[in-house]
C-alpha cells in the first residue's frame, strides 16, 4: 500500500506522491483519501492568434510543449509542428478526455509577381516576406525593373509554404510588350468571381452556347487536350478535368513566359504546333471535362506554373492581366 502525505494549502488539496490510483492513503494522519476527494479541474483550450499559442493559467494544470513543461502565461510562436498537452498536478485530476492540442504553422502561398511595362508590384500577403536581390522589402511596393532582378518570398515566423514550391521570380527589363492581345471571350459576359479558383469562368449565356473561343494573342499551340494530357508544373489536378482544352505559348512577355489555357470546349479548331494570332478561333465553348454547364475556363499561366486553386485569386489575376495587356474589343 503506497503512502501519501496530504496538505491543504489554501484552497488546494495537495497530495505528495504519484497519483495514479483511485484510492490513496495519507501517512501520518492515518486516513484514506479516495479519488473522489481529489479536486477536479478542466484545462482550457489553448488560445491561438496569428501563429502564437498562449498558455493559460489554470489551477492544478501543467501544460507541456513537445513533452517539456511550459510556464503559465507564456507565449509560443508556432514555427514547426508542435504538440501541447495538459497534465494534472498532484492532488488534481481531469475529467475523462484527451487534453492534447496539435498546432502547425499557417499554410500560406505568396501571389505570383507580374511585370507590366517593366514594373513589378509586390502584393501584400499575410505571412509572407519578400526580398529583392537578397534584401528585405516591404509589402505593397512597386519596383521598376532596370536590370536583372530576383524577388524571393520567404515565410514569416508561424507560417509556412506548401512543400515543394519555389517562390523566386527573376525579371529582365524587356522591350515594350506585344500589343495584339485580345480577350478570349467578351469581357463583360456573365462570369463567376469564384475565389478558390485558378482562372476565370465565362458562361455562354447571352453570347450563345455556340460562341467561339479566341486566342488572346500570337503564339504557338503547345498542348491540345482531349480529356487528358500532361499536367503542368505546380498543377496537381488530373488533366481530364479540362475536357477539350488548348494551351498557347505566347513567348516572353514582360519578362515572363506567358501561356494561355482554354478549357471545357465542345470542339477544337487547332492542332498541336499550329501558329495562331490574336482573335483567331481556337474552338467552341462547351461543357466537357469537369464542368456543370457550358462555360469557358480561362487561365493565364506564368512561366509554366499554374495558380493553385487552394489559394485562388485567379479571377482577379486573370482579369487584371487581360485589362493591362489586352484590347477590350472582341
Ligand atoms: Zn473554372
Amino acid at each position: 500500500m503506497p503512502l501519501y502525505r496530504i496538505e491543504r494549502q489554501g484552497a488546494d488539496l495537495v497530495v505528495y506522491g504519484d497519483v495514479t490510483d483511485q484510492v490513496f492513503y495519507a501517512a501520518g494522519n492515518g486516513f484514506w483519501i479516495s479519488g473522489d476527494q481529489l479536486e477536479e479541474v478542466t484545462p482550457v483550450n489553448l488560445v491561438v492568434s496569428s501563429g502564437v499559442v498562449r498558455i493559460p493559467n489554470v489551477r492544478g494544470v501543467q501544460y507541456m510543449k513537445n513533452g517539456v513543461a511550459v510556464a503559465a502565461g507564456s507565449s509560443h510562436i508556432i514555427s514547426g509542428d508542435v504538440t501541447f498537452t495538459a497534465v494534472p498536478l498532484t492532488g488534481y485530476r481531469f475529467p475523462d478526455g484527451d487534453w492534447r492540442w496539435d498546432f502547425s504553422p499557417y499554410l500560406v502561398e505568396p501571389d505570383d509577381l507580374g511585370m507590366v511595362n517593366n514594373t513589378v508590384r509586390i502584393p501584400s500577403v499575410e505571412g509572407v516576406q519578400y526580398r529583392r536581390n537578397g534584401s528585405n522589402i516591404g509589402n505593397g511596393g512597386t519596383y521598376e525593373i532596370t536590370e536583372r532582378t530576383t524577388f524571393d518570398a520567404i515565410p514569416r515566423t508561424g507560417y509556412r509554404f506548401p512543400a515543394g514550391e519555389d517562390y523566386s521570380w527573376t525579371f529582365e527589363p524587356s522591350p515594350e510588350e506585344s500589343s495584339d492581345f485580345k480577350f478570349p471571350f467578351p469581357r463583360n459576359s456573365r462570369n463567376s468571381p469564384y475565389r478558390n479558383h485558378s482562372g476565370i469562368d465565362w458562361a455562354g449565356g447571352r453570347v450563345g452556347s455556340n460562341a467561339d473561343i479566341r486566342a488572346i494573342g500570337t503564339g504557338t499551340v503547345i498542348q491540345v487536350y482531349n480529356y487528358g494530357g500532361n499536367t503542368f508544373p505546380g498543377d496537381s489536378s488530373e488533366p481530364v478535368w479540362r475536357g477539350r482544352c488548348v494551351v498557347v505559348d505566347h513567348g516572353m512577355i514582360g519578362g515572363r513566359r506567358i501561356w494561355s489555357l482554354y478549357a471545357h470546349m465542345s470542339s477544337l479548331s487547332v492542332s498541336n504546333g499550329d501558329t495562331v494570332t490574336g482573335g483567331q478561333k481556337l474552338g467552341v465553348i462547351g461543357n466537357t471535362g469537369f464542368s456543370n454547364g457550358t462555360h469557358l475556363h480561362f487561365e493565364v499561366i506564368y512561366n509554366g506554373r499554374r495558380l493553385t486553386t487552394s489559394v485562388g485569386g485567379g479571377y482577379e489575376r486573370t482579369l487584371g492581366w487581360l485589362d493591362a495587356n489586352a484590347d477590350g474589343s472582341w
